[in-house]
């Protein structure tokens, strides 16, 4: 517990954060948070993970090299796929903390639980960068379903996607 005055801390730290998730796709959202956690953090690795919860529509191999081609104007920013527990891939990555997005109050509640997780059992802190207002509400398993439905609401996704991405999703959902 902080006790007694705050004092500022003139030593900056030179951080790793991992941002984890199941990126199936990467969507504005995820590439607003990478974009932000690059100017905070010295390097930010982006680690694609199995989420076992959700079926997927890409492969990790797939959601590896869009990302990679998202991120190609990034110096600091690399993408890696893994498997297993996160806290593992963290520290065999040399990470120093996990990075997460909140988008509402449904995500606090999940991410809360996970980050206790893994704090108690990894030791590995979270930090959490709110979504920005127009990417609130994105979300790619919303995203898979307005294609899969097909009809007009889908050509409006690039505001939500990147456009590479819209379409390798239209052509994964036709076939
Ligand atoms: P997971 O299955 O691990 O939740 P996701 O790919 O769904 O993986 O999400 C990865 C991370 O990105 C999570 O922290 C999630 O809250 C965050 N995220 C997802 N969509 C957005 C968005 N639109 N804006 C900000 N953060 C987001």
């Amino acid at each position: 517990m902080h006790k007694g005055p705050l004092v500022p801390n003139s030593t900056k730290t030179v951080l790793t954060a991992v941002f984890p998730g199941s990126f199936d796709p990467i969507t504005n959202g995820h590439l607003d948070i990478i974009q932000r956690g690059a100017r905070l953090f010295a390097r930010v690795i982006v680690a694609v993970g199995q989420n076992p919860g959700k079926e997927e529509v890409f492969t990790s191999a797939e959601r590896v090299a869009m990302i990679a081609d998202l991120i190609r104007d990034f110096p600091n920013v690399s993408v890696e796929s893994y498997q297993g527990l996160t806290i593992d891939f963290v520290r065999q990555a040399g990470g120093d903390m996990i990075l997460r997005g909140i988008r509402d109050t449904l995500d606090v509640r999940d991410e809360l639980q996970a980050a206790n997780t893994n704090l108690i059992v990894g030791g590995i802190e979270t930090v959490f960068l709110m979504a920005s207002d127009q990417y609130t509400l994105t979300s790619s398993t919303f995203i898979k379903q307005i294609v899969a439905m097909g009809g007009d609401a889908s050509t409006r996704l690039s505001a939500l996607v990147p456009t590479t991405v819209l379409a390798k999703l239209r052509a994964k959902l036709a076939s």
